[in-house]
């Protein structure tokens, strides 16, 4: 049975005082609320990631994820984190391809290419974000828009390593904007990108990876996006920065 998965970004908020408030009222309604087998990552800025990691259980069900990792090893790229640095704080997951990555720091297909490639090398689960923007969907021609990102970023891959890949579908107009997809919507396009997968890499793998959704999900949705037999769970933008609504998006992942 693949992963269900509830990941938070928090993007670039909160203050340390606020992360710090933050994660520890999520760790302890985990503890205290959620039964069940859901993975929960939390995605905070980087610079918290080290503070963040004191206050969750070593060996629990909750995991750190990083926003972005470099795509080389190491050198002379002032401001970035390369994946070594993450993972030798205990990082887990990191979050690549996101859209406002892609769209404000021109992210391409092939780095983002070569980002997976660091991230697997430093044994992290790349959640890989993909999805179209509002025109393409207006326009009609976005599943093979969607399923194009994933080629050109993942398909690389060896099946072995693509068991460690975690999908994100992600369509744009929903991210912030509080339009969600309908569930089926959500459900139409985890099935024509887990097919994708099969058609390259056999059903098994396509089986197992986790395809998880995200567009202003929160506590009032998540249940019945959750639902859809192709949807494992969800990347969480907004709802993940309150730890009330966080922890039932996290319930509601069943
Ligand atoms: C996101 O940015 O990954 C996201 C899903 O944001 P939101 O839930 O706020 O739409």
């Amino acid at each position: 049975m693949r992963k269900r998965i509830v990941a938070g970004n928090w993007k670039m908020n909160k203050t340390y005082e606020e992360a710090m408030a933050l994660v520890s009222e999520v760790v302890n309604m985990v503890k205290d609320e959620v039964v069940g087998e859901t993975e929960v990552v939390l995605c905070p800025p980087s610079v918290f990631l080290t503070s963040l990691k004191q206050y969750v259980p070593a060996g629990g069900r909750i995991a750190l994820g990083a926003q972005n990792c470099h795509e080389k090893a190491s050198g002379a790229y002032t401001g970035e984190v390369s994946a070594a640095m993450l993972q030798s704080i205990g990082v887990q997951y990191v979050i690549l391809g996101h859209s406002e990555r892609r769209q404000y720091f021109n992210e391409t297909t092939a780095q983002l290419a070569e980002k997976v490639n660091a991230a697997l090398a430093n044994g992290l689960t790349p959640i890989f974000c993909c999805g179209e923007s509002l025109e393409m969907h207006e326009r009609g021609d976005y599943v093979g828009f969607v399923k194009e990102q994933i080629t050109q970023s993942l398909f690389h891959l060896s099946p072995e390593q693509f068991a460690s890949i975690v999908i994100a579908y992600e369509p744009i107009w929903a991210i912030g904007t509080g339009l969600t997809a309908s569930s089926q919507q959500a459900q139409d396009m985890h099935l024509a990108l887990r097919q994708h997968l099969a058609s390259h890499y056999g059903d098994e793998v396509a089986q197992n990876t986790p395809i998880l959704y995200g567009g202003s999900a929160n506590a009032q949705n998540a249940a019945e996006l959750f639902a859809q037999p192709d949807v494992d769970g969800g990347l969480i933008g907004g709802a993940s920065l309150k730890s009330r609504d966080f922890t039932t998006v996290i319930k509601a992942n069943k």
